[in-house]
């Protein structure tokens, strides 16, 4: 008398072979379901060898970056920004206060907070348009 579980390859059932060693399934149908999962999961497979699926986030971040962005800085900024805008709430479009957001990162002249003032009292910034650090009055 057999008395070993066995388990069933496709329904994860537990069952007692008639079989030993032999059955890998509790029943028929669930043999037949398992070679037909297995043959499409197959035939998946080799399509997607052959023609890569595009993701299509991704490339809609690409396309939005790559959009009239020059400046390498700039570029840094705003990929990071859109992709916050994406991640946050999908395909929502811009509202005001976002595009007011974006507007005043993109701004040329950026604070540089850790950097004390010179000896004429000007603020360092970080001129976003020439890429460099200037010091500067407070606008
Ligand atoms: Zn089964």
């Amino acid at each position: 008398m057999e008395s070993h579980h066995y388990t069933c390859n496709y329904c994860q059932k537990e069952f007692i072979p008639k079989r030993r060693k032999v059955q890998k399934f509790c029943s028929s149908s669930c043999r037949v379901r398992h070679h037909q999962a297995s043959k499409g999961r197959k035939a998946r497979q080799s399509q997607a060898l052959g023609q890569p699926v595009q993701d299509s986030k991704a490339m809609e971040v690409e396309k939005i970056s790559a959009a009239g962005i020059g400046n390498a800085a700039l570029g840094t900024i705003t990929a990071d920004l859109v992709k916050n805008l994406l991640t946050k709430e999908d395909n929502k479009p811009a509202t005001k206060a976002d595009l007011r957001r974006l507007e005043s990162k993109l701004k040329r002249y950026h604070h540089i907070k850790n950097m004390n003032q010179n000896h004429l009292g000007q603020l360092a910034y970080f001129d976003m348009e020439l890429g460099i650090f200037i010091y500067r009055f407070e606008s």
